[in-house]
This record gives structure tokens, sequence and C-alpha cells, in this order.
């Protein structure tokens, strides 16, 4: 039996993947009433989503996982998605979050009234209102499929790495993936063991460095649990090696030749044809797009039944991708199941379309002529007590997202200390301190090699703005987060 949704609760955490998790362990911790709302039947968040084959996390365990959680058990430096799963589930349970937590709770909408100085949420579970929304609803969440015509009359099967049908074999097919970002060079290789055929279509080629990944050993883990010091030094280790990689993505992008040259012999060394050469070398600044690490890619590529098509898509038909060349020739390639590893939509969040501030607009109507922004990449003008963790230019080209998290929760329990000592029910950021804020930010990444870099991606929205990266070392947002001011939000 279902239990029934509280109906007020104080701090209202929505979603439980590594963000809602770290709020609903330190808010609790700090005293607030805590409720989770998850619309998935376990936490987890995108790592309890992502199942796809050789789904793992491209930076290294010890620093991807709460500094209040440590693991001494890691068995790999980059885990895999089933090992960082267990890891959060874990986690809720060391820290009572799952008494915490409504399952197969999705939030509809949330709107500000003004009067009670409070959020009323609708859910699929009924409604409930809140003092305060902290949202961990995480910014890779809503997979995208390609617009690309005919795709709905496909007559095969089609998934997209987010949502892998695992009752689906593979085995003797002919494959087709499309896309060649983070997941689908993880992917692809694994479905390159299983298809006859398999086809790869690339739009932009994307730079990869080897991916130095290595089992933990035994000793390694008896240390790290024996003398939790030691673990603790490893993290600052990967944490400052990581940081220094900012000066390549941030501080002067000519950096970034270096490691070029270093993808590059990668390159040289697994793949002979040259022709399969010139089509997998990058045509811009590496760290535009986020940098892949992998040492499957190109043999898989360079494997007899494997092709690697970069033609335009330009259509889909009852059993075909159908391309177009350079010259207008078409060409269709016959397959049985198309996989998509074509991302997500992160500069359009679905979330901003459920929410309204003090005017009864919805956050998306107030960030559709500017795109996103938000102070400090967490609390908005005209949301009041809203905090969306992970928020605008808050994400990480370089390092553990975790570390931000948790940096943006002390921030949240600051934020409701000071409201307290000041006696006020609500805040918001004032305009003028979000704008100048923003303003900064874009400003600082202006020179950037994901500005400047010479690629689209992701990061960019529709109108070619960063609202979704870090400008700077992610200390320097540590320390823009250490205090918190009264004085530029405005109060009630
Ligand atoms: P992604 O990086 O957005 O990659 C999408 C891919 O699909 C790109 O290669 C893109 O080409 C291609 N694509 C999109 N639409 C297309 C079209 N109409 N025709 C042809 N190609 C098309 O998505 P993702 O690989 O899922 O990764 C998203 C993010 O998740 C990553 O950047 C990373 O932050 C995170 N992630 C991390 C890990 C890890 O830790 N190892 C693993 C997976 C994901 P273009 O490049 O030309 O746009």
């Amino acid at each position: 039996m279902t239990r029934p949704l509280p109906t007020h609760v104080g701090a209202l955490v929505v979603g439980s993947g590594f963000a809602g998790l770290a709020s609903a362990v330190r808010l609790s911790q700090a005293g607030h009433q805590v409720a989770v709302l998850e619309k998935g039947q376990d936490v987890g968040g995108t790592w309890r989503v992502n199942t796809y084959p050789a789904c793992a996390c491209d930076v290294p365990s010890h620093l991807y996982s709460f500094s209040f959680a440590p693991n001494p058990s890691w068995s790999r430096t980059f885990s895999p998605q089933p090992e960082i799963f267990a890891y959060l589930r874990q986690v809720a349970d060391d820290f009572g979050v799952r008494d915490k937590t409504w399952f197969g709770t999705e939030v509809l909408a949330a709107a500000w009234d003004g009067a009670a100085q409070r959020w009323a949420v609708r859910t699929t579970a009924g409604d409930l209102t809140a003092d305060v929304l902290v949202l961990g609803t995480g910014g890779l969440s809503e997979p995208v499929a390609p617009k690309v015509p005919g795709l709905e009359t496909f007559r095969g099967t089609v998934f997209h790495s987010a949502t892998w049908d695992h009752d689906h074999d593979l085995t003797g097919e002919r494959v087709a993936v499309i896309g060649t970002g983070a997941s689908a060079i993880q992917f692809a290789p694994e479905v390159a063991k299983l298809a006859s055929r398999l086809t790869v279509f690339q739009r932009t080629a994307p730079w990869i460095l080897p991916r130095r990944d290595r089992a933990i050993s035994r000793l390694e883990r008896a240390l790290f649990k024996a003398v939790p010091a030691a673990q603790k030094l490893a993290r600052a280790g990967i944490y400052s090696v990581r940081e220094s990689w900012i000066l390549g993505f941030a501080v002067r992008p000519a950096v970034m030749k270096a490691a070029e040259a270093q993808a590059r012999r990668l390159l040289a060394k697994q793949v002979s044809d040259p022709e399969l050469r010139a089509k997998v070398t990058p045509d811009y600044r590496l760290g535009c797009k986020r940098v892949l690490l992998s040492n499957t890619w190109y043999p898989m590529l360079a494997q007899p039944h494997v092709d690697l098509v970069t033609d335009r898509i330009v259509e889909v038909t009852q059993s075909a991708v159908v391309t177009v060349d350079g010259q207008g020739r078409r060409a269709e390639h016959e397959v049985d199941t198309l996989l998509l590893g074509t991302g997500f939509s992160v500069t359009d969040p679905p979330i901003a379309h459920r929410l309204r501030g003090t005017d009864g607009r919805t956050l998306a109507e107030h960030w559709a002529a500017g795109g996103m922004s938000a102070y400090h990449g967490l609390t908005i003008p005209g949301f009041p007590n809203l905090f969306l963790l992970t928020g605008p230019n808050t994400g990480l080209g370089h390092t553990s997202i975790v570390y931000i998290i948790e940096r943006q929760v002390e921030h949240v329990v600051k934020a409701l200390q000071a409201m307290a000592a000041a006696g006020v029910r609500s805040i918001a950021p004032r305009s003028d301190v979000r704008a100048a804020y923003n303003a900064d930010v874009q400003r600082r990444l202006q020179g950037t090699v994901w500005n400047a870099g010479g690629c689209s991606s992701w990061y960019l929205d529709a109108n070619g703005r960063n609202t979704t990266l870090w400008p700077s070392f992610s200390f320097a947002y540590a320390k823009e987060l250490e205090e918190f001011r009264l004085e530029e939000y405005e109060t009630a």
C-alpha cells in the first residue's frame, strides 16, 4: 500500500539522484522536515536510469562520490554504473532517506502562493504544500531523439541510450547507432560484439583520449578502509589533477594542443586506414565538446563488420537510415535496430515548464528570451524559496559534479539559517544581483574553449549562449557560495 503524501512539508526535495540525496541528508541533519518526491521506483537518478551496456563514469569514483559517505570499496578507478547505483542506494539506506521518500511520484506543477508564502505542488500522487522547494531534477534527464523525418515510421526496434531495452537481443542484427557522444562511445563497442553489421552515424568527430581505467587492488581497498585519511588523500590528488585541466579549458585554450597531440597519438596507434583516420579526426579544439575517454572506440570502428558513415542523415524509412553525401548522392542503410545516442534536452529542462513564480508565469517563459540563468546557478528572481541544484552555469567539463552539488546544498542550509535568524519566510534573489552575476559569468566564458573552440555542443543553447558551464575552477565556485548574503535577496 502506498503511503499518502503529507499535506505540508518544510523542505520538499524533488529527485533522488546525487543532488536529491545530498539535499535530503544535509537538510535533515540541519533539522529541517524533509520529504523527497521521486518519479521512479528507486533512488539513483541518472545512475538508476542509464543502464546501457558498459555505462560507467569518466570521473574517478574516489572523487565522484559524497565527501560525507566515502566508499573504500570502489572496485575500479572509473566505476561502472551498477556500482555507482549500488553506492547511491546504500547512501539512501545509511542516512534514512527512503523513509522520507515517495517513490512513483512525479511533480506535475508547482506554483508560488504569495498569500500563504509557500509552494503549492501538484503531483501524480496528489497535492501538497512546501515552504521550500529544492530541485534535484538533473540536467541530463530528458532523452532527445534526433529530428529526422520518418523516424516514427521505422518498423524495426528503436530505443535511446537512456531507455535501453534489455529484453531486445541484438545478436546477429544489423544495428545502427546515431551519435558519437559520451554515451555512444561506451555502448557501441559492446553492440559491435553482438551485431552482424554495425553502422555508426557520426555528425561531428569527437576528441578521444586514452581511458586509464584499472582495477583498484585488494591491498589499496584494505588501506582505504583501515586508514580513511589515505582515501581522502587519493581524493584530493584526483581533485587537484582534474582542476589543473581548467588551465587548458578556460585560462589558455592553446594548452589543449598538448592534449590534442596525445589524442592524435591514440588515433594514429589504433587506426591505420587513412580514410577512416581522416573521418574521425576532429576539426575543432579539444575540450570544446566533452572530452571522451575510450580505448575501444577506434578499434571497434576498424572492424570489418563496422561502418562509419559521416554523410548527413536526411530521412528514416520503414527499414533504413537514408543519408546524402556532399555530391547529393543518396544512400539507404538497411537496419533492424536503431540505437539513439543522441543526448538530452539540457538548455530547455522540462521542470522549467512546470514551475510558476510570483507573476504566474512559468520559469520556461521567464527564460524564453535570454536563456537559462540563475543567481549562483541556484536561485531565481520571482521564484521565492526555490533552489535549483546543478542549475544554469554550474556544470563542469573537467571534474566531479558531486563536488558542486555538495557546495550548493551547504548554501541552501546557510540560506535557511539566515532566513530563520532574520525571521523572514521567503527569499528570492534581486534581479539586479542576478543580472550582474550572470553578465560576469558570460563575460568569463567568452574566451574559454567551450565558447571559442569552434564547435557546437549541448553546452550552448539555441542562441549560442553557454548557459550550462561554470567558467572557472570548481573551488572558485565554492568560494562564491561560501557566504549567504541576505541583502542580495528580496525578502518577505
Ligand atoms: P551528447 O553528448 O549530447 O551526444 C549526442 C550525440 O548525438 C552527438 O554525437 C551528436 O552529434 C549526435 N546527434 C544528435 N542529433 C543528431 C542528428 N540529428 N544526426 C546525427 N547525429 C546527431 O549525448 P550523450 O552521449 O548521451 O552524453 C551527454 C552527456 O552525458 C555527456 O556530455 C556527459 O556529460 C554525460 N555522460 C557522461 C558519461 C560518462 O561519465 N562517461 C557517459 C554518458 C554521458 P554532434 O556532436 O554533431 O552534436
